[in-house]
């Protein structure tokens, strides 16, 4: 490990690995630490090319910079290596001919929560702790009890009793104690924490345990590697790595011009921000892309924020579909406005409306099934493009967070019913000559 110490986010104290737990203590529960690490050592042991050789294609491949001794501490089920795929027909259709999609929801829990989650479980497995909890919406909690389950380590979850189905069946098949709580999200979380202080449990949130972000970083160094790749070599789409893109010894990762990817929290796009910066710090990108932050209308305290200018976080009542960006007090504000600030990105808002037209093209056009969270990606390009943000010539990357079959309804709602028939070819008939398919 080429960690030098923790910082933190509120009041720049530094403290050394093991000082401190989770949070700077001068804040209560609010002082988010940052990860520190020796760059020089790690330029020392590891580089673009020599990663390019790794045959690992999950995130162990990036194991010099994650705050773990071993990637053999990580969960032996693989995360990331998830696909990159170029975008072209829809691309062209929006006179974006550089559009691509990363497919987080290709992940074992099918969501990107698992990459913290992975992360989360190897630092837990080397402290010795044998219970993880977690307070999620869902996709955070479904990926930490399929991973826990996949090393034998007991985990607890809080869930707010409205998180769609398929997400706590998740939670149930992978055998995780369930505490669906009767109150919003926000409440699950506050409950959570309380619960790790009086149990000892290892703490899973993102918004509090700072080697959770190292986790999610893991995505901006994926991007920019597969990205590297597939421009090289000229391939339509990545599944895991390729390392023959390499031409010399130095090289480097050339990574897409915009990001854009949803925000509830902020944890997601705080940990892409780290990556961003430890890649810049290393010398191993030829320049940063921009972050972009979708929220939802229901639910943009981020934004808010951004849009001020301030760090201030004013909580809002979530009203948004998008039940996985459905957050009223996001926990990692801070480092969501500083990700976005230090990349010379910016904040978008789409509607619920926009957000289901979103999963309607990304399932059409892209062939790509996206939770309605995930779409609110794509629909902060859309919205961009309209407003003039983002440029025609410019390499965009459109980071799908989680897979469409985690909510269905919401798929439903955006798609409409199936057209109910007569078992006979006259009904056939009958209705597509009313649709004009007929021949
Ligand atoms: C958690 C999640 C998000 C938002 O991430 P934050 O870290 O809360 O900003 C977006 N999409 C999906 C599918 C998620 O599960
Ligand atoms: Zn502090």
């Amino acid at each position: 490990m080429y960690i030098t110490g923790l910082r933190c986010t509120l009041c720049g104290a530094e403290y050394a690995l093991g000082e401190v737990e989770y949070v700077c203590p001068k804040h209560g529960d609010e002082g988010i630490l940052d990860v520190l690490y020796d760059y020089e050592a790690i330029a020392r042991a590891a580089s673009p090319a020599r990663i390019a050789q790794d045959k690992d294609v999950s995130i162990g491949r990036y194991e010099a910079v994650l705050p773990i001794r071993s990637r053999a501490s990580l969960p032996p089920i693989p995360v990331g290596g998830t696909p990159l795929y170029h975008a072209r027909r829809l691309g062209e259709r929006l006179g974006f001919p550089h559009l691509y999609i990363k497919d987080d929801g290709r992940n074992p829990s099918a969501s990107f929560k698992d990459r913290a989650s992975a992360v989360g479980v190897a630092r837990a497995r080397e402290l010795g702790k044998n219970t993880i909890t977690g307070a999620s919406t869902g996709n955070a909690a479904a990926s930490l009890a399929l991973l826990t389950a996949s090393v034998g380590i007991r985990s607890i979850i809080f869930v707010p009793h409205t998180a769609p189905q398929a997400k706590i069946a998740q939670l149930l098949i992978h055998g995780a104690t369930v505490l669906a709580v009767r109150g919003s999200y926000d409440q699950a979380y506050d409950l959570c924490l309380e619960a790790t202080k009086a149990f000892g449990w290892y703490n899973r949130n993102t918004g509090y345990n700072p080697f959770l972000s190292e986790g999610k970083k893991s995505a901006a160094f994926e991007i920019a590697e597969q990205f590297t790749a597939l421009q090289r070599l000229d391939l339509p789409a990545l599944f895991g790595h390729r390392g023959d893109w390499v031409r010399g010894p130095e090289d480097v990762w050339e990574p897409p011009d915009r990001i854009f990817v949803s925000v509830g929290d902020g944890c997601i796009i705080g940990g892409l921000g780290k990556g961003i910066r430890d890649m810049a710090a290393l010398g191993w990108i030829t320049h940063k892309p921009r972050l972009m932050g979708v929220q939802a209308e229901g639910s943009a305290a981020i934004y808010n924020a951004w849009k001020r200018g301030d760090e201030h976080i004013a909580p809002v009542t979530p009203t948004t579909l998008a039940d996985s960006i459905s957050v009223g007090k996001p926990r990692d504000a801070i480092k969501a406005l500083r990700a976005v600030r230090d990349t010379e990105g910016a904040m978008v808002l789409v509607s619920d409306e926009e957000i289901l037209e979103a999963m309607r093209i990304l399932g059409q056009e892209a062939a790509v099934f996206a939770e309605p969270a995930a779409a609110a990606a794509f629909a902060g390009f859309l919205r961009a493009r309209e407003e003039g943000l983002v440029s025609p010539s410019e390499r965009v990357v459109i980071l799908v967070t989680g897979n469409g079959l985690k909510d269905i309804q919401a798929a439903i709602r955006a798609t409409g019913e199936p057209y109910l028939i007569e078992p006979h070819l006259d009904a056939v008939r009958d209705t597509v000559t009313r649709l004009g398919l007929g021949t």
